[in-house]
């Protein structure tokens, strides 16, 4: 066992953030970061450092490393990531002019399954030419269905791009549910009448506007169209209709509370049948 390396029974006392230092200063990285270590070293700032491989694929294959020790990519906090990703095609161009070369490779191993040798979470940069006698990774075509990982992957991907998304506050929201929309319907008579009236013209701005593609995703614009029409037709008629029995009450003075709660049932009735139209 090298020196200075714990037991593994030490190892199973250790706390994980005691594992964490241990890591750190095990880290050839930290080490080089920290200056004890030589390294050729081609930028950095305070977040990052740019270095050339000592062990290169090509000529200018350089790493970039976020200074502070992060030892898989989720890990990495978020201000160091934006910078690094941020800054990944500059970082490219200048490798690939330095070199230099017309392309360039850029890989990431994360996570020792994915070839992740380096115990610090880096990327490689690596210039390319048309006979530079590498492979380009070698992405097998297997005979492999992805049919029953479709719905998996969609799920999985939106809902954390949506949770991300609105944790930047970038994007609206997630598409309503139909009750959602139906209220949202409900409240804005002028988006109704749009649909009803010219639910071409609103297709077309569903294209160029991103809010209301969301809102509107998954739905049918003719179909609903037509159900809103159908909607609007009886509850005009049940309104002349009430209309006119409220008319004969005028007589009788109904209390007013009766009043409110007749209008509310309304609104309720009209909620109801839009919200009904989507599950048909
Ligand atoms: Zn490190």
């Amino acid at each position: 066992m090298p020196e200075g390396q714990p037991t593994e029974e030490e190892l199973q006392n250790m706390s994980p953030e005691q594992i964490a230092e241990m890591q750190k200063k095990n880290c050839v990285f930290c080490k080089i970061i920290a200056g004890e270590v030589p390294s050729h070293k081609v930028y950095g700032d305070d977040k990052m450092i740019a270095l050339l491989d000592i062990y290169p694929a090509a000529k200018g294959h350089t790493l970039v490393l976020p200074k502070e020790h992060t030892p898989i990519m989720p890990l990495i906090k978020p201000e160091i990531f934006k910078h690094m990703f941020r800054n990944v095609k500059y970082l490219a161009r200048g490798v690939k002019r330095g070199a230099p070369s017309g392309r360039c490779t850029i890989f990431i191993a994360n996570g020792a399954a994915a070839g992740q040798q380096s115990p610090h979470f880096l990327f490689h940069i690596i210039p390319r030419d048309d006979d530079d006698g590498l492979n380009n990774l070698e992405v097998p075509s297997n005979d492999i269905s992805q049919d029953d990982i479709l719905e998996s992957l969609k799920t999985n991907i939106t809902k954390m791009m949506q949770a991300h998304l609105q944790k930047e506050g970038k994007v609206l929201v997630k598409p309503p549910s139909k009750n959602e929309l139906a209220k949202i319907l409900d409240d804005n008579p002028q988006l109704r009448e749009m649909i009803m009236k010219n639910p071409d013209q609103l297709k077309l701005t569903i294209e160029t506007n991103p809010q209301l593609k969301v809102l509107f995703q998954g739905t049918d614009i003719d179909k609903l169209s037509e159900k809103l029409k159908e909607v609007e037709i009886k509850d005009v008629s049940k309104k002349e209709k009430k209309e006119e029995e409220k008319a004969k009450e005028e007589k009788k003075e109904p209390p007013k509370e009766e009043k409110k709660e007749e209008k509310k049932e309304d609104r309720e009735s009209l909620l109801d049948k839009v919200s009904k139209m989507f599950t048909k």
